[in-house]
Order: structure tokens, then C-alpha cells, then sequence
């Protein structure tokens, strides 16, 4: 039995992740759970996993959640060291890295410097830490298995191949929701509008960064580290069927690409079994009603999240990370409508101009850029 602790495990990505764990009763237990505030989903988890612990993050929540579940044996553990302790010592042979934003960083490097794999949901750890992250990978033998759908697509297609033969990787980006508008027609955007993504249905930092393309951004230096890529060999297409989920074309002209229904149980459970596959029973992709497969270039200036994010990736050290933290305290403006849709790209660059990224960094450097981010977002927008 594979033991499994899932970080996140009340959001979009934890539970397609339970689902898929379902199907599979006699191959994974799940030895760890952890939840921002949702202590009322976080509850019915531990009743029905029975996990060793399970972390609540917000320590208001703690007693709550202690009375809801003091009837079973799990350790209730709570606040960032509760969720680090969960990912690090709960006994996983893998763990599932599903919090959204920064905050899943020091988490999943606790997981990797006690030697777990990791099934990598949360993007913005490589995003802010990319070298740290995978140098620590390397040293401890841990596996970093992709979960994004993209990544996962493109690990598939390079299994078995050599590094060396590598000759570009395509993104496959569905466009979001505003894909072909103009600038001027994005001036009005409401949270509902932007929080209506075709393809997918997900948690709406993510549905936001998809709307605005940072979400491709932020993919694109995933995919840097992830596969030990320059980033003048990803290229991005906008596929907007989200069919194929992303391609890597050889030295020799052949171009794999990986392809399936929209389903993020697919790369989850990927990722969870590798290097085997097992049944998902998903629905089968009926090619004779597909009218057509599109491919398109992304408008680098309408959607400016876009070209800001590559801009990092060249630029290295910090800047992913301040670009990072730039963009999650945008976003959660946005959300609570305090700033137009508009605004998270102006903001985002007006804020970067004047940054200066470190290029040996440390994971102090990465946290205080991040910091200085949120700050400098807050005073753009006179918050
Ligand atoms: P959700 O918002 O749906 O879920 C986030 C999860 O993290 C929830 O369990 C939430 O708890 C928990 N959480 C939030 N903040 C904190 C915190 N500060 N400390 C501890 N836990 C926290 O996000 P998604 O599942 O959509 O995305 C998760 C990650 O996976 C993101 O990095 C995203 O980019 C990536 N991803 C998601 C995809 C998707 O289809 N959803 C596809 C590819 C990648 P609570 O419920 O209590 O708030």
C-alpha cells in the first residue's frame, strides 16, 4: 500500500485527488490531510480516511475542528507548523503538494529534505524556489512528479527519452475565458465573468491566473525546472479544445503530445501511480465529435500577465518570486473587488520595474521578495 498525505486536501485538486484514491481503496492510505478553514470538509475527511494527523492552518479553527473529530485517533495539529509537520512526518511515502500559492513552499520542502516524493500541484513552489526546490530533489533522490495537466503531458511524452534530444516544449494554453477580446473590451470584467473558465473547473486564484494568462506564465517557468529547460525552448500555443494538454517536439522533427478529456484526475492519478497506470473509468474522447483541434498564438499585449512572467523566467533568481507574490496579492484584490481586471497586469508591472532580483538566493531571499511584493501591490493600489 502507497501511503499518501494530501496538503490542500479540502480544495479543487484534494478532492479529485480522494476521488481518484477511492477507486483504489486496497493500493493508498491516506496517512495526512491539511485545510486552510474548511474544518466542516476537513472533518468528514478524517472521519472517513482516518489519517495519522490532519492540519488545520488558521489556529482559530483549531478547537473546533479538535471537538468535531475527538472521537477518532488522528493527531489535530494547526497553523504552518501543524501543516509542515503533517507533510514531513506523517509517514507518506508520497505527498500531495495542493495548496494554492506561496504558502505550499516550505511545506513541500519539508517533505523533500525527509525524502518523500512529491506529486506537484502547487506550481508556485518551483515558480518561487525552482533551483532550491529541485537542487534539494536531486541531492535527497526525490521524485518530483508533475500534476498540472500540461507538465504531466509533457513528462508522459518525455518518458524514456534523453535530455539531449529535447528540442522544444509547447504549453498548450485554452485561451481562458477572454480569449480574441482586445484590451478595451476587458476594461468592465466582473470576478463572475473571470471566474467562468471554459474548460476547466478549479479554485479561483487559478480560474483568475487562467482568465489573466499569469496561470500560462507561472507554467512556463514550472515547466523550466521541471524539465531542466532554457526558456527559449518552451514555446506557447493557444489550444482552445484543452485536448491537448501539451507537446514536446525531438531534434528529429517528431512532435509527441499527450491528449485526453479535460479531466485532472488523469495527471492526479498519473502521478500518484507512476510509473504505473491504473483504471480511472473516465469518459472516453469521442474523436468524431470533435469539430476541429485549433492552434493559435497567445496576444502577448492584451494579456501583459503573460509576458511579465516569461520576462522573469529569463531574468532568474528572485524575480519569479516577486513576480509571484506580485500576482497573489493582485489576484486576491481582484477578488474582493477592490481592483478591475485590468489592474492585476498594470499593477503587476509597475510593481517589477523597480525590482532588483538576487541571483544566488537563499529561501530568506525568496520569502522577503515575496513579502516586498505584496507590500509594493498594496501601495500601487493604495491599500
Ligand atoms: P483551491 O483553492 O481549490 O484549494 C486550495 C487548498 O489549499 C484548499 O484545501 C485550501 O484550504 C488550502 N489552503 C489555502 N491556503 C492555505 C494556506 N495558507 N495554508 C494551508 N492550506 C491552504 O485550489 P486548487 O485545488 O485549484 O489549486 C491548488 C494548487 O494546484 C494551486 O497551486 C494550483 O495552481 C494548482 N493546480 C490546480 C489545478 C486545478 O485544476 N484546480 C490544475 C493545475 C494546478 P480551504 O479549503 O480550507 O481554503
Amino acid at each position: 500500500m502507497k501511503k499518501i498525505s494530501i496538503l490542500g486536501s479540502t480544495g479543487s485538486i484534494g478532492t479529485q485527488a480522494l476521488d481518484v484514491v477511492d477507486r483504489q481503496k486496497d493500493e493508498f492510505k491516506v496517512c495526512g490531510l491539511s485545510a486552510n478553514k474548511n474544518i466542516k470538509l476537513l472533518s468528514e475527511q478524517i472521519r472517513k480516511y482516518k489519517p495519522e494527523s490532519a492540519a488545520i492552518f488558521d489556529e482559530s479553527l483549531y478547537k473546533d475542528l479538535k471537538t468535531s473529530v475527538n472521537d477518532c485517533d488522528t493527531k489535530i495539529l494547526c497553523g504552518l507548523d501543524g501543516v509542515r509537520e503533517v507533510s514531513a512526518n506523517s509517514g507518506a511515502d508520497i505527498v500531495l503538494s495542493a495548496i494554492v500559492g506561496i504558502a505550499g513552499l516550505l511545506p513541500t520542502l519539508d517533505a523533500i529534505d525527509n525524502g518523500i516524493d512529491i506529486a506537484l500541484a502547487n506550481k508556485e513552489t518551483l515558480v518561487t524556489a525552482g533551483k532550491l526546490v529541485t537542487d534539494s530533489a536531486k541531492k535527497k533522490g526525490v521524485k518530483l512528479l508533475p500534476v498540472d495537466s500540461e507538465h504531466s503531458a509533457i513528462f508522459q511524452c518525455l518518458n524514456g527519452e534523453k535530455q539531449k534530444s529535447i528540442k522544444r516544449i509547447i504549453l498548450t494554453a485554452s485561451g481562458g475565458p477572454f480569449f480574441g477580446k482586445k484590451r478595451f473590451e476587458l476594461e468592465n470584467v466582473t470576478v463572475s465573468d473571470a471566474l467562468n473558465h471554459p474548460n476547466w473547473s478549479m479554485g479561483s486564484k487559478i480560474t483568475i491566473d487562467s482568465a489573466t494568462l499569469m496561470n500560462k506564465g507561472l507554467e512556463f517557468i514550472e515547466a523550466k525546472w521541471l524539465f531542466d529547460v532554457e526558456p527559449e525552448k518552451i514555446d506557447i500555443v493557444v489550444h482552445k479544445q484543452s485536448i491537448i494538454h501539451s507537446m514536446v517536439e525531438f531534434t528529429d522533427g517528431s512532435i509527441l503530445a499527450q491528449m485526453g478529456k479535460p479531466d485532472m484526475r488523469t495527471p492526479i492519478s498519473v502521478a500518484l501511480n507512476y510509473p504505473d497506470r491504473e483504471v480511472l473509468n473516465s469518459s472516453p474522447l469521442d474523436f468524431s465529435k470533435l469539430s476541429a483541434l485549433t492552434f493559435d498564438k497567445p496576444d502577448y499585449i492584451t494579456f501583459k500577465c503573460l509576458s511579465l512572467a516569461i520576462d522573469t523566467a529569463k531574468i532568474g533568481g528572485t524575480a519569479p518570486a516577486f513576480l509571484n507574490g506580485a500576482n497573489e496579492a493582485a489576484v486576491e484584490l481582484f477578488l474582493n473587488d477592490k481592483i478591475g481586471f485590468l489592474d492585476i497586469g498594470d499593477c503587476i508591472e509597475e510593481a517589477i520595474k523597480s525590482y532588483k532580483s538576487i541571483t544566488n538566493y537563499t529561501l530568506s531571499d525568496i520569502l522577503t521578495a515575496d513579502k516586498q511584493a505584496r507590500e509594493k501591490i498594496l501601495q500601487i493600489c493604495g491599500r
